[in-house]
């Protein structure tokens, strides 16, 4: 559902009292309001899910909020981990943003959502038994060796800094699909230090606006891949983002057969994205 006019925004300052009850909330600046609130979803999907409005800002998307809301994002992100783990019968915590009509969102307000499941999804038991496989033959984490081929190929990276590195993935699932993964070996993002939080925080702001002017405001998901919760630090698993633009639908072959067809290679649309950050 889209706002039509005249109608509340639930996730705007002054209707806090639309929304369940808060979870967290970030004061604003001169302490009169918030920068940032979490409150339970109204409808929700399962027992454990959260609403993240990472601005006071009615903006139509992510890119358009100021880069500190992204970087709150990621400090909500982690501190509503840690206060969820403490329940052991939740396993794993998704955190993913729908941004944009077609990419699953519900209302225009920028907002994220962390659920908070009983099970490890299939998806992510795939890749930690990749991310397994590839340890027992190599004995090195695939992400670490996927930093260093890349920084050394250059030709599919599209930013880098100190703290991490963004890249194109060779077999993109959508044109422009683009990760970020921070340098330092970590497993479970909730154990991240602050200043790697911060660093993702930009980097995803910077490539939302990014997609948005080159794409000219597509839908697009952010999600986060990291370790289960119960789990001790994992050798062979390296947390990272994935943004995915939904530039064309996911028909009948893809959900068939789980393939993707896209259109454009990611040297390519790492370049694209790379020009326009310098
Ligand atoms: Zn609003
Ligand atoms: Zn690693
Ligand atoms: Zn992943």
């Amino acid at each position: 559902m889209q706002l039509k006019p005249g109608m509340i925004c639930p996730f705007c300052p002054g209707n806090e009292s639309l929304t369940p009850p808060e979870l967290l909330s970030y004061p604003s600046e001169d302490g009169s309001g918030w920068r940032l609130r979490v409150f339970l979803n109204k409808y929700p999907a399962i027992d454990a899910h959260e609403v993240i409005v990472e601005s006071p800002e009615h903006k139509s998307s992510f890119g358009e909020l100021p880069e500190t809301a992204a970087v709150d994002l990621m400090s909500a992100v982690r501190d509503r981990m840690l206060a969820l783990k403490q329940d052991t019968e939740l396993e794993y915590i998704q955190f993913f943003k729908n941004n944009g009509p077609g990419s699953g969102a519900s209302l225009s307000h920028p907002h994220s959502q962390l659920m908070a499941l009983p099970i490890v999804p299939s998806q992510v038991q795939l890749e930690l038994d990749g991310s397994l496989q590839h340890y027992e033959d190599h004995g090195h984490c695939i992400f670490c060796d996927l930093i260093e081929l890349e920084c050394g190929r250059r030709e599919r990276v599209i930013l880098e800094n100190e703290e991490l590195l963004v890249v194109a993935p060779y077999a993109p699932r959508f044109g422009f699909e683009t990760w970020v993964i921070p340098r330092a070996h970590g497993s479970h993002f909730e154990m991240t230090e602050h200043g790697t939080l911060r660093a993702v925080g930009q980097a995803l702001h910077k490539i939302a606006r990014r997609l948005e002017a080159v794409l000219d405001y597509p839908p697009y998901n952010f999600l986060l891949h990291t370790a289960p919760v119960q789990e001790p630090s994992m050798p062979h698993y390296h947390w990272h983002m994935e943004i995915l633009p939904r530039m064309s639908g996911v028909g009948g072959y893809e959900f068939g057969t789980g393939c993707y067809i896209n259109a454009i290679l990611p040297e390519e649309s790492a370049a694209v994205l790379r020009d326009g950050l310098k």
